[in-house]
């Protein structure tokens, strides 16, 4: 039986997935989001996208790698001015300003 062929995504490029493309924020507030520059985001989720569609098209499996992240771990916070919830996956800051309003959002327990 042969093993099914993996592709690579790292947590930011994960990351920038679900910012732009689940979370349908802008390039502009992701990249604020993850706290890189704009043109880095573009380099991030271009390079994501094709290793996505890679998959895809090709029958791959998706790894997602790097530090001690796995698949599942969100933490979700909620913003008190829009009323707003968004969860992140690779920050673990008590606050994270919201990607919406930018209003300081407090995290909601997920037990
Ligand atoms: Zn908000």
């Amino acid at each position: 039986m042969s093993s099914l062929e993996e592709v690579k995504l790292t947590v930011d490029e994960f990351e920038a997935l679900r910012l732009a493309d689940f979370e349908a924020l802008s390039h502009e507030q992701a990249a604020e989001n993850m706290k890189i520059s704009r043109a880095t985001f573009g380099r991030i989720i271009e390079k994501a996208r094709h290793t996505v569609v890679d998959a895809l098209l090709n029958g791959k499996a998706v790894l997602i790698e790097g530090g001690n992240y796995r698949t599942g771990e969100f933490r979700e916070f909620h913003c008190r001015k829009c009323n707003r919830k968004w969860s992140l996956t690779t920050f673990t800051k008590n606050n994270e300003n919201c990607p919406h309003c930018k209003q300081i959002g407090e995290p909601l327990c997920t037990q």
